[in-house]
């Protein structure tokens, strides 16, 4: 008997990477093997070099073709065992194992929306839809557009043994949120990138494209973004460690580095309207929705807990946003 692998990964693709998947039928009980692939189809080699590496870092359980099938996440390296240069997951392992005693937890709040017939989903054929408003958490077939695409995604990441902690309708037509976390920074973002292969998969079955476009709908439309809430032990069970964290990421050089790392077209998007504050100017603030950083307004009260970086855009990788927030307030809080 055999058993069917499906193998994925973060292609190459600028400025947002892509993920691409195949699949290899392999024996019952086999172990996963590294495999190959041509990275000149996938912007990640030239042709007359173009074998890339996958290695296997995490199997679940495959929720769409179900039975022992398996949806295997998998880094890119070089032939000589190096990693490529778009394998942000191996860039985020070191600092991931040295700040391992802060026991670092991320939720990270994906919007996204569905598109088709080059239109987000709920769109009329022209013009645009009703402004926002009635859309955010809405009920009914005026207000909600492929409820039935998001509910079997969400199924469908339980299923597979995926950290999803919730889903909600956004502000505009045909834009969602899904929920991954609370969990490690490796974890968080090996379980995001899963999840929005699903997405992208079950989707696909309904003829609908799902997008992280940070800014989908040109106009007075809120964009897309990726809120990254964080926090380490020590913010757990401090203030003291809140207030670090927050002024940390407003240190010289570290707003310019973040936000380098927050995904391409960010400044498109933070633009100080539409519940972001501008890119370049740093702030933090208690149950501000218009701040860079927003401390939750139970955190305040309870003196400990979490903070929310709402600056991350829909198209992170969320390798480089784990491994900034905790490289810069993990370097902070050990001072
Ligand atoms: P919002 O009110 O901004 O829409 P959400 O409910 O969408 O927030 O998302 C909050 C996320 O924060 C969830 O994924 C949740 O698991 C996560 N979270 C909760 N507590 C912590 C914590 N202590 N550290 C990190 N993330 C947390
Ligand atoms: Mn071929
Ligand atoms: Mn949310
Ligand atoms: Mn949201
Ligand atoms: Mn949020």
């Amino acid at each position: 008997m055999s058993y069917k692998a499906e193998y994925i990964w973060v292609d190459g693709t600028e400025p947002t990477a892509k993920l691409r998947s195949k699949t290899r039928i392999l024996a019952d009980g086999a172990e996963l093997p590294d495999w190959g692939f041509d990275g000149s189809s996938t912007n990640q080699a030239p042709g007359d070099n173009s074998d890339c590496v996958l290695k296997p870092v995490l199997a679940v359980p495959d929720p769409i073709r179900g039975g022992e099938n398996k949806l295997v996440l998998c880094e890119v390296f070089h032939v000589d065992g190096t990693p490529h240069p778009t394998n942000n997951r191996a860039k985020l392992r070191p600092i991931a194992e040295q700040y391992a005693a802060h026991d670092a937890w991320f939720g990270i709040e994906q919007e996204y929306t569905f598109f088709q017939a080059g239109r987000p989903l709920g769109f009329p054929e022209t013009g645009f839809p009703a402004p926002q408003g009635p859309y955010y958490c809405g009920v009914g077939a005026d207000e909600v557009f492929g409820r039935d695409i998001v509910e079997r995604h969400l199924d469908a990441c339980l299923d597979a043994g995926i950290k999803v902690s919730g889903i909600n309708a956004e502000v505009m037509p045909g834009q969602w949120e899904f929920q991954i976390g609370p969990a490690g920074p490796i974890e968080v973002a090996d379980h995001l990138w899963l999840a929005r292969w699903l997405l992208y998969r079950i989707a696909e079955d309904f003829g609908v494209a799902a997008t992280l476009d940070p800014k989908p709908a040109k106009g007075d439309w809120n964009g897309a973004g990726a809120h990254t809430n964080f926090s380490t032990k020590a913010m757990r069970e401090s203030y003291d460690a809140i207030i670090t964290a927050c002024e940390a990421l407003g240190a010289e050089g570290k707003v310019e580095e973040h936000i380098a790392g927050y995904g391409p077209g960010i400044q498109e998007r933070l633009t100080g309207q539409h519940e972001t504050a501008p890119w370049n100017v740093y702030s933090y603030g208690v149950s501000d929705r218009g701040a860079s950083v927003r401390i939750p307004w139970q955190v305040q009260v309870d003196k400990k807990g979490y903070i929310e970086d709402r600056r991350p855009n829909a198209n992170i990788d969320p390798y480089n946003v784990t491994r900034l927030l905790v490289n810069t307030c993990c370097e902070a809080l050990e001072k």
